[in-house]
């Protein structure tokens, strides 16, 4: 299909060549190998003389199909689809870098991203410096002359911090270094990192891109000349993507725009209700005037997304009163889902890191995140009311006098 088609049509139409059978949706190639016509064809294909599917380690039609589509969406030459999104994470990171060399990242990341930098590249050699995102002044003179990659995750999971990517790019370009983003919370619908520079963007497919809590997924995307780099570690470190989920995960793409749509929609009507409540604090939205980076929010993303993070006054026993309260929003640690979660960071996704960490991404022990789901939007509105009413404290009753 033509490459100038809208983002839903490509969403929709790109698919691998189904010709055989003539099916309307793409089948599942659930299979280890594919067979070689000969001798001489077995020996050219692994040679790269001929481009084809070996061996489903290496490729396969139905991840193929995924990242075909998954690349147009964001923009990219080409992309790997990867088991999960900390493999993509990981993969992107380890085939490129070396031992000596430093990585410049945003100090607000996803606690297995963290992880990674922290606990297992030091033993590798990698070193890392952390940047805080709201002191960009700061961040030219954090680079060093064995930098190689700048790693940042916008809107960052959970503090909802944003980094200008525009001048991101510029600052990559500038020290010719490879500028790297999680866009896992954007999705390529509301936001495309190489349009401002960027030459590596990846993905937990686990989120809004499969957006029904059914898999675990990942892809990296980017320049030609990086993700074959990054096509050889995969192959060879073996974390590939099981046909089922991969063409489960191209099947979801078609629906990306229209649940995007309303996953910002939801989340934006009930940020505003929210915000103004009196038994809640720090209420954080992308799109709400209050956010910290609401211009540039506007500036780089089409939406506001699906995730909105406050407080419970009252602290963190109101704040565990107030989850357990709820009866319909799910208490559990995914996110980007049909349906809505609430999560506390601090005692689950990000429980491995010390209190210290936490406070200085805005992970306070009283956070709450809510991952906003297509249901009706007053459902949702009136469970987290009612677990708010069920979960104040009951004023004493004085009794005589
Ligand atoms: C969930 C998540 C990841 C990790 O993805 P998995 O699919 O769970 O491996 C990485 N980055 C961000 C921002 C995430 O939300």
């Amino acid at each position: 299909m033509s490459e100038n088609k809208h983002f839903e049509t490509q969403a929709i139409r790109t698919q691998s060549d189904n010709s055989l059978q003539r099916e309307h949706a793409s089948p599942i190639y659930m299979t280890s190998s594919f067979v070689f016509e000969d001798a001489e064809h077995a020996r050219a294909m692994f040679a790269d003389e001929i481009e084809g599917n070996i061996y489903t380690r290496f490729s396969n039609p139905n991840s193929n199909e995924f990242i075909e589509k998954l690349s147009r969406l964001e923009g990219t030459d080409d992309g790997v689809a990867t088991a999960s999104g900390m493999s993509a994470m990981f993969s992107g990171m380890a085939a490129l870098l070396q031992s000596g060399d430093h990585i410049l990242a945003s100090r607000s990341l996803f606690g297995s991203t963290h992880q990674i930098l922290t606990q297992i590249f030091p033993t590798w050699g990698i070193e890392h410096t952390y940047a805080d995102v709201d002191k960009t002044e700061e961040w030219e003179s954090l680079i060093r002359p064995n930098t190689r990659m700048i790693f940042v995750e916008t809107p960052s999971n959970p503090g909802l911090d944003l980094i200008d990517l525009e001048w991101l790019g510029r600052l990559a370009k500038k020290h010719d270094l490879i500028l790297n983003v999680d866009n896992c919370f954007a999705t390529p619908y509301l936001q495309r990192p190489v349009e401002y520079g960027a030459h590596l963007v990846c993905h937990s497919a686990t989120k809004f891109i499969d957006g029904q809590g059914r898999t675990i997924g990942g892809a990296i995307l980017g320049d030609q000349e990086l993700i074959d780099k990054i096509r050889f570690f995969v192959r060879h470190t073996g974390p590939a993507l099981s046909p089922f989920n991969a063409w489960m995960l191209s099947k979801s793409l078609e629906t990306l725009p229209v649940r995007m749509e309303k996953h910002c929609d939801n989340a934006l009507r009930i940020a505003e209700y929210l915000e103004g409540h009196e038994e809640l604090s720090a209420v954080k939205y992308p799109f709400l005037k209050s956010h910290p980076n609401y211009e540039l929010a506007k500036r780089q993303m089409t939406h506001g997304g699906g995730l909105i993070t406050f407080e419970v006054k009252g602290g963190i026993e109101r704040g565990r009163k107030f989850l357990d309260n709820l009866r319909m929003l799910s208490l559990t640690a995914n996110l980007g889902d049909t349906r809505t979660i609430a999560t506390h960071p601090a005692s689950t996704t990000h429980s491995k890191l010390s209190e210290e960490e936490r406070c200085s991404v805005g992970i306070t022990p009283g956070l709450v995140r809510i991952s906003v789901g297509l249901e009706n939007v007053n459902d949702i509105l009136e469970d987290i009311e009612n677990a708010l009413r069920a979960s104040k404290p009951v004023a004493k009753v004085v009794v005589g006098s």
